[in-house]
């Protein structure tokens, strides 16, 4: 089969891998239809993060090939959603809902056993827990994309919402323009916010931004934003901040907009972060969130896709085949895109 593999800083490549077997009893080999390229991809790509030489990915939805034995419910033919994170869907963490800290479960993104997702099949363990299916069998070019978004993007936008308790008639602030502070935008509005400000400043974000539901764009940084958003909440700051990046200053935003007795949600991956223990003690300000467990909203999200009452899959903004891989990580790379999606086989 073809699959991406990731050659070091700056260097993604289609190569010929042997497709994935059933390794385990309770595992599914699944053929692509559609992958993406994460922002976390891009860490990689930009060398900043470490990532093997080999297989990468770890966003994808498609249809069962072939299950092992110990599988029982789902089945060869099924449409799946995978999310990022493998689980049992049993154990004492998922049943409280935080799949992505599962007893018996990891991460999808490489490895020389089938797991690299921007590839035509994956091997998914714990395929009961992990895969989430879709009923019917035949969706839009524009639905697909939408369903890919709840592998990760949207369910972790979701995720930063929840973690912030978002409520009806909430003021909430959105740090971060990347999919998922878009998807962000899009769950606040979900979940009943009134006033929902953005922070970006690429035109093509504002726009989607405001498409989801954003009432105010701020284009102001660092302390900037900060006096701005003081300005636009009476000096008190906001019912919930998303923090959706993980820098330094995106959480020194997010901690000093949120209003006392509010809460930040943050899903980005934290990089030389200092929060300042007494400052936010004595505002009571909260802090949740962490790696999205989002299997646990997919069966809460899926409905509002098939509805048509969200359309995440519009954060796709660049298409390609698996063989554009190299065009579609340098189009998010050089901000051309804001999320390359591929279109890795038919749903038929
Ligand atoms: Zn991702
Ligand atoms: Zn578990």
């Amino acid at each position: 089969m073809k699959a991406a593999i990731f050659k070091g800083k700056g260097r993604i490549e289609i190569e010929e891998r042997p497709k994935p077997a059933i390794k385990e009893a309770t595992d599914a080999v699944v053929r692509v239809v559609r992958s993406c390229v994460c922002g976390s991809d891009l860490w990689y790509y930009r060398g900043i993060a470490p990532h093997p030489v080999g297989p990468i990915g770890h966003e994808f939805i498609g249809v069962v090939e072939e299950v092992g034995a110990r599988v029982a419910s789902i089945k060869p033919g099924d449409f799946v959603i995978t999310p990022f994170a493998f689980s049992d869907g049993t154990c004492p963490n998922c049943a409280h809902g935080f799949h992505t800290a599962c007893l018996h479960g990891g991460f999808f993104g490489g490895g020389d056993d089938g797991m690299g997702c921007q590839a035509e099949y994956v091997r998914v363990p714990q395929a009961d827990g992990t895969l989430a299916t879709a009923p019917g069998s035949d969706f839009s070019d524009e639905v697909l994309a939408s369903l890919l978004t709840l592998s990760d993007v949207m369910g972790t936008g979701y995720h930063a919402a929840v973690s912030a308790e978002v409520k009806e008639g909430d003021t909430v602030a959105v740090v971060g323009d990347g999919a998922v502070g878009l998807s962000g935008v899009l769950s606040a509005k979900l979940l009943g916010a009134k006033r929902i400000i953005a922070l970006s400043r690429h035109a093509d974000r504002q726009r989607l931004a405001r498409e989801f539901g954003a009432t105010d764009i701020l284009e102001e940084r660092g302390d900037a934003a900060i006096e701005a958003i003081k300005k636009l909440t009476g000096g008190i700051g906001v019912d919930a901040v998303l923090e959706c990046v993980g820098t330094d200053e995106a959480n020194q935003t997010a901690f000093a907009v949120a209003r006392a007795g509010s809460v930040v949600g943050r899903v980005g991956v934290p990089h030389e972060v200092a929060i300042d223990a007494v400052g936010t003690f004595f505002r009571n300000v909260g802090m949740r969130g962490g790696p999205a467990p989002v299997r646990a909203y997919i069966d809460k999200l899926l409905p509002a896709v098939l509805d048509g009452r969200i359309n995440p899959g519009k954060v796709f903004d660049f298409v390609t085949g698996l063989d554009g891989i190299a065009e579609a990580y340098a189009a998010m790379d050089e901000r051309r895109a804001i999320k390359s999606l591929l279109k890795v086989s038919d749903l038929k």
